[in-house]
């Protein structure tokens, strides 16, 4: 998945101020209120620090998990899939690499 992405999914994000469930500003886009589908609380936008969180999130990915990527990638036992697209293509792609482990 791109930094791209991941900032823009971020961006996007709404939260419930009551419970916290969250949910993107596109799929809350279809009901009449910003409300939240579970408590009816106040969907809101999450502050900045989102993305001081993130720049850390980004940091410790690029150390921590790349060298271990490319350790598996060493072994040939590392599979990429491309993160950049809807929730269910990612998910049938991930479903179908354990189904085929089996
Ligand atoms: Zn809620």
């Amino acid at each position: 998945m791109s930094e791209q992405t991941v900032r823009d999914r971020i961006a996007g994000r709404l939260q419930c101020g009551e419970c916290g469930f969250t949910t993107s500003s596109s799929s809350a886009q279809f009901a009449e209120r910003a409300v939240c589908p579970y408590c009816d609380g106040p969907l809101v936008r999450r502050g900045d620090d989102d993305l001081t969180v993130l720049q850390t999130r980004l940091q410790e990915f690029r150390t921590k998990t790349e060298p271990l990527a490319s350790f598996y990638g060493k072994m040939s036992i590392l599979h990429r899939i491309d993160g950049n697209r809807d929730r269910e293509a990612v998910f049938s792609d991930i479903s179908r690499l354990i189904e085929d482990k089996r």
